[in-house]
This record gives structure tokens, sequence and C-alpha cells, in this order.
């Protein structure tokens, strides 16, 4: 806040703001060992996904994806009129070779063989917590007609990202974003990385000046404080081990996460009966409870340690509640 502060005088509010984002897409370039064509920033990365499926989607241009994922790459599919074709994950939430292979196949019978245009995963998924190897994403990326979108909002939770492909995988677009990890969701910035081609054609969808001049040099001075960043990051995945180890001693079924929440199955009581009776406690976390495939499971995002001391003090006496 104290550098953009100081860093408001300069910028000409009068004058349109750089449609290219030059400086901006240099600094995020930079940051990950790529070039500035290989950037892409919209207002959000939701906004990302709306320009690449107004590039590459609409009717009879399927995507596909696997649930449960984060709900908002299909629906941005929809409110673009792109069809959405959704293949499942197994009982550990992992995408399986033979169902990436079964849901291809669906869509090139329904839509010819270059569909899928995209074909959507998260990494580490939200809300599940797990990630795609690089191997495995190389594999997929060689299973799928069109562009790979591999959403990492989480991604520097995680102990490895998909951008080391991008130089080897010119079909992969790998989409990041300031609003989780960079503490920055009010600003509204994220990217893509991807191949010079596929940059080209998200910026002929995006709206003209569509990146103010604010945003520019905020993302831009963000990137600054990658040290602090990434010590805050280290410090939450901290505190997930010490969630993650507490949760295994006690009657939930919980997944491996690599991002700052923890997804998690109560055995003994009914999931949204324990997210009420933590809220009674002063307590919130997230109810999935009702969500297609993800029967009884709650979300608890790793907070400060008095939050997360707070958590664990409560878990026990509330599992105990009524049972099922
Ligand atoms: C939070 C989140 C985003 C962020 O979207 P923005 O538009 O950048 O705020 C994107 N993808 C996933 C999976 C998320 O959880």
């Amino acid at each position: 806040v104290d550098a953009l502060g100081a860093e408001f005088r300069s910028i000409q509010l009068h004058r349109y703001p750089d449609r290219e984002a030059l400086a901006l897409r240099e600094a995020i370039a930079a940051h990950h060992g790529v070039r500035p064509d290989q950037v892409f920033c919209a207002n959000g990365s939701n906004e990302v996904i709306q320009c690449l499926l107004l590039a590459y989607g609409g009717p009879q241009r399927p995507v596909m994806v696997f649930t449960p994922t984060y709900e908002l790459h299909s629906h941005i599919a929809k409110i673009t009129g792109t069809p959405v074709i959704a293949g499942k994950r197994n009982d550990d939430f992992e995408v399986e070779p033979a169902e990436i292979a079964r849901v291809v196949d669906v869509c090139s019978s329904r839509y010819g063989r270059r569909a899928p245009v995209v074909s959507f995963l998260c990494s580490p998924n939200n809300p599940t917590g797990g990630v795609e190897t690089l191997d495995s994403l190389a594999a997929v990326a060689q299973m799928v007609p069109g562009l790979l979108l591999v959403d990492e909002a989480y991604g520097q939770f995680a102990s490895s990202s998909a951008i080391e492909l991008i130089a080897s995988q010119p079909r992969l677009v790998v989409l990041r974003t300031f609003s989780k990890t960079w503490a920055l969701a009010g600003l509204r910035l994220g990217y893509a990385i991807a191949h010079p081609r596929v940059i080209a054609s998200m910026s002929n969808v995006a709206l003209p000046y569509h990146l103010d001049a604010f945003k520019q040099a905020a993302g831009r001075l963000a990137l600054g404080f990658d040290a602090e960043m990434s010590e805050r990051v280290a410090a939450i995945v901290k505190e997930r081990e010490r969630l993650q180890r507490a949760l295994s001693s006690l009657p939930v079924q919980s997944w491996p996460s690599q991002a700052n929440f923890i997804l998690f199955r109560p055995l003994s009581a009914r999931g949204s009966e324990v997210w009420q009776a933590l809220l009674e406690r002063d307590v919130l976390i997230r109810d999935f409870s009702g969500s297609p495939g993800l029967d009884n499971c709650l979300r608890v995002t790793i907070g400060t340690p008095s939050e997360n001391d707070r958590f664990l003090a409560c878990l026990p006496e509330v599992l105990s509640g009524p049972a099922l």
C-alpha cells in the first residue's frame, strides 16, 4: 500500500493506460522466467478464462471439466455459449486417464475430432486440494486435442508448477491470480502463461484498455514483494501440515492438500451439523456437504495459528455431537 501510494502521483489518470500493459507483463514474465509475449493479463483470472473461451469456445465448441472442481470454469463457459462436458474424479478426487479418454470420446463423437477445444484442470484443485504431477499433465496434454488449461490459483502453495512445462507444451495454458497468495483480491488481476499465439488470440477478444493504469502499476509493484509473499506461504504450509496431522487422529476422512485449505468428511456426524456447531463457536469454515460428489464434506481454510488452534479445540467436541 505504501509503495502504491508513492507511485500514485506519477500515474497519468488523464491518459488512457498502456493498452498492452507491457511493464506489468515484463515484470510477470521476469518473475516466471518466460517472455512478455507469453503473458496475458486480465481483471482477475476469471476474466482470463472468459477471454480464452471468447477466443476458442462458443456453440459446437465444447470444453471438458472434471468434477468436483472450481465451479466458475463451467459457469464462465456457459455464459460464453460454450457447451460443458463433465467427467468425474475418482473417490480420492483424482482424474484418471481412462476417464479423460472416455470424456474426450464423448466430446469428439458429439462435436467432431477437434473437441474438446479446452480441457480444464485445477491444480491444486479447489475444493479438494490435490495436485496433478508434471508427468501426468504432460501425458494429459498429449491425450487432449485442444488447449489444456491448468488453473493454478493456489499454485504457490504446491511443490511444483505447470509453468515448468510451458516451453515443451505449446497447447498448455497456466492460470495464475493476484487474488490468493498475493493477498490482492480487491485489485482484480490475474494472468495466463501460454504460447504467444494463444496470448495473441486472447488479446484479440479483450476490450481495448481493459486494464486500468492503477492496476497495472499495483500488480508490477506487488511482484517486488515476492520474498514477503513466499514467507507468508511457507508459514501457511507449515500450519496446513499441523492441521493435517491433527485431523488424522480424529473421526474424519481427509485428503492430502497442497493448497491453503483441507477438505475433510466427518465420519460420525452430519457435515452440515458440524458446520453449524462450529459457527456457533465463532469458527466459520465452508460447507460443501450438499455439493455433488462432495457428500458430507467440509473445507477448512488455513488461518492464523490462533485461529487454527481454536478450530482444533472446537472440532473434537462438535464431532461427538448428534450421531448420524
Ligand atoms: C479463487 C480462484 C480463482 C480466482 O479468480 P480471480 O478472478 O483471479 O479472483 C481462480 N481459480 C480458482 C480455482 C480459484 O479458487
